[in-house]
């Protein structure tokens, strides 16, 4: 019956849409969706109302019957195919329009599944879908985790892999020439910073790498708590011993691509190793959260 709320929206890319519980009735009986005005409104973006037979006259008015769509596959959230589906109005007179369902081809439900309809700018159909009504929790906990992936790869710091070559070039006592970075850092800060945490990982010191054939200590990588793209924040330099961490390899990539609560779990194991260094900057525990979107 609602329209989806534009968090949902957000979340599905869409720029319409609704839903409805499917009663026992359409899910046993009819096998169709009788669509509300919301869905209505929504279908009539990518679709000409008008253009839909109509059943029950005593005219045939030579319209199709059968209308491509996108059907959502709920196991594999933003993965669908195009089918064609019925639509009609059933009766001679009045707006009741109903999409049929397809057993055969996936496009079916239970009673009390959520059925979901969307519009995407780009695609010509629109896009839709049964959700078992255990699953719907899960369906939108499923698209804020790939929001929140996007969110990540969309601030993964671009000069990281130079910062870190040029960490280990320091190291080796080799670096001739700093790259230009975005964000120039230097890499004798890291440098410092994994020494003092006498190759270890800062989240957890048990986590192990590998050997390093430069300092033939652990590989670890040196991480910007404070990430310096957030450098606006402060008037203290954020290449800073106090803001740099020491991470296994693994928890580097996970503090920059892991599950927002993954990432909130180590942020604050971290945070409370450099607290006092952090507030100084003037940043709490949330604000650093947020840097992540974690
Ligand atoms: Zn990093
Ligand atoms: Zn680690």
């Amino acid at each position: 019956m609602p329209a989806l709320t534009q968090n949902q929206l957000n979340l599905l890319g869409a720029t319409s849409g609704a839903y409805s519980v499917v009663t026992h009735r359409e899910a046993t009986g009819d096998r169709s969706i009788t669509l509300d005005q919301f869905e209505k409104a929504v279908l009539s973006q990518k679709y000409r109302p008008e253009n839909f037979k109509r059943r029950g006259g005593s005219i045939e008015d030579g319209l199709p019957e059968r209308w491509p769509f996108y059907v959502l596959d709920p196991s594999n959230v933003m993965n669908f195919g195009t089918q064609e589906l019925p639509i009609v109005y059933p009766k001679a007179e009045g707006n009741e329009l109903r999409l049929y369902m397809q057993t055969s081809n996936g496009f079916g439900c239970n009673p009390n599944d959520y059925f979901i309809i969307f519009n995407r700018q780009a695609d010509p159909y629109s896009i839709v879908g049964f959700i078992p009504s255990g699953s719907w929790d899960n369906f939108w906990l499923a698209r804020s985790r790939i929001a929140d992936q996007r969110f990540s790869i969309q601030n993964q710091d671009p000069d990281d892999v130079v910062y870190q070559q040029e960490v280990l070039l320091t190291q080796a006592g080799g670096l001739i020439q700093q790259t230009r970075m975005l964000q120039p850092r230097d890499p004798r800060i890291a440098k410092q910073v994994l020494e003092n945490s006498n190759y270890q990982c800062d989240f957890d010191s048990n986590h192990m790498s590998f050997i390093s054939p430069v300092t033939s200590r652990q590989y670890m990588e040196a991480h910007h708590l404070i990430p310096m793209s957030h450098q606006h924040f402060t008037q203290y330099s954020l290449d800073d011993v106090g803001n740099v961490v020491s991470l296994c390899p693994t928890c580097h990539k996970k503090i920059h691509l892991g599950l927002a609560e993954d990432k909130r779990n180590m942020l604050g194991v971290l945070y409370n190793k450099k607290a006092h260094v952090l507030q100084a900057y003037g940043i709490n525990f949330e604000t650093l959260c947020s840097f992540y979107n974690a």
